[in-house]
């Protein structure tokens, strides 16, 4: 078993963090949801006594440490890292020596109210319409004929908090032919229509919606469920490609960066006093001009609940080559197509072979956290362990 407790309060603590903001404002916001109130209790207990932890001490000096445990909510600002990391070795394994193309698919706005009434289950079908949508594509003669791979990943939130629903795709640029005899490559560059790709996904998501509301799956405070659907299917839905990622480095470098991130990080938040948050962000609009923005807190808040996703909702998955069932037998073929070397998949996730987060800090950074910092000959041995003191009140139990 790996500890949760982290040693990372050694390094310097942010001016202001996310936690600072809910223990002095969460109480502005009154209707939260069962989910979103176990995030706001478990950001502001992250690694202090609340959820208990261990004394370490030094096996050869009298050095003693503290070390709290944290909360591994996966809206937490403090605890990213670690899980990033492990999430990243394990996208190694799967990535193979190609062109990716980098495509995102959004909704028009007059279906947000839907969705963030009907997360879990407008979430899934949006997947679903993706997914289906680029393996029909790709499976098109005139287009690849082949069985592609590709990870999605879901992003709520714009740089301001506010609520813009998009799917991220790294798609790979070819594919294992239908007969899986060889690899289909796609023309440098390029791979679908996006125009095509658009079309195709609004009336597999129109229809997986409008299938959902007659069936009673998701719910409507609308007077007419479907004019919604009507309204949405008369837009012009927008897909658009990014720059082509150069080859598996960029793409790892690139979902280092934004796959397990969070709405906001401790470091862009600058300000809090007299009821008001500032924090830094990117005007898109405007050549990514850095700048600064004033909320009320307890609009800071909302904001930034709007994306907590549902329990146990997987914001990343695997499709085609990639995916979890097939990706063991089909990345080795796919490699001896393009004449590399196979590699071993192995199950980086299996708690049996997890190595312990001190193992992990160790081997990639070289640093040995288990060796004391004041005398640097000793090793740090646990000698008790803090039970928690739960300070804030307990999670309101919530309608199943
Ligand atoms: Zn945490
Ligand atoms: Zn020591």
């Amino acid at each position: 078993m790996h500890s949760s407790a982290d040693h990372q309060h050694r390094t310097a603590r942010p001016e202001l963090e996310l936690a600072d903001i809910f223990r002095e404002y969460a109480d502005r916001l009154t209707e939260l949801t069962g989910q979103q109130a176990r995030v706001v209790r478990d950001v502001t207990e992250c690694r202090t006594a609340a959820l208990g932890g261990h004394i370490y001490e030094c096996d050869q000096c009298e050095y003693q440490e503290i070390s709290y445990n944290s909360c591994r909510n996966r809206h937490c600002p403090k605890c990213q890292r670690l899980e990033q990391v492990r999430w990243l070795e394990a996208q190694q394994e799967r990535l193979l020596p190609i062109e990716y193309h980098h495509v995102v698919f959004t909704v028009p706005d007059v279906l947000h109210p839907l969705f963030l009434n009907n997360r879990r289950q407008a979430y899934n079908l949006a997947f679903a319409a993706v997914s289906e949508t680029l393996h029909e594509v790709a499976l098109r003669p005139k287009n690849l004929g082949a069985k592609i791979g590709f990870s999605l990943v879901l992003h709520t939130w714009t740089q301001t908090l506010l609520y813009h629903f998009h799917l991220y795709c790294i798609v790979t640029g070819g594919g294992l032919h239908l007969d899986g005899s060889r690899w289909v490559s796609a023309k440098p560059g390029f791979l679908f229509s996006v125009r095509i790709l658009a079309k195709v996904f609004r009336g597999k998501l129109l229809q997986k919606l409008e299938k959902a509301l007659d069936c009673g799956r998701i719910a409507s405070h609308d007077d007419d469920p479907k004019e919604r659907l009507r309204m949405a299917a008369r837009k012009n839905w927008v897909v658009y490609s990014k720059p082509p990622f150069a080859g598996p480095e960029q793409v790892l470098k690139y979902l280092g960066r934004y796959t397990q991130r969070i709405a906001i990080s401790n470091e862009r938040l600058v300000s809090m006093k007299d009821g008001q948050v500032t924090f830094r962000w990117k005007d898109r609009a405007h050549g990514d001009k850095n700048k600064i923005m004033e909320l009320d807190a307890g609009e800071f808040i909302r904001r930034f609940l709007l994306h907590v996703v549902p329990k146990s909702l997987m914001r990343i998955r695997h499709y085609g080559l990639f995916a979890n069932s097939v990706t063991h037998e089909l990345i080795p073929r796919c490699r001896k197509f393009l004449c590399v070397e196979a590699s071993n998949l192995s199950d980086t996730n299996d708690p049996e072979n997890r190595e312990t987060w001190q193992e992990l800090v160790h081997r990639l950074t070289g640093r040995d956290v288990t060796l004391c910092p004041n005398c640097h000959t000793g090793y740090l041995i646990m000698k008790e362990t803090l039970p928690a003191l739960r300070l804030w009140p307990p999670v309101q139990p919530r309608a199943p």
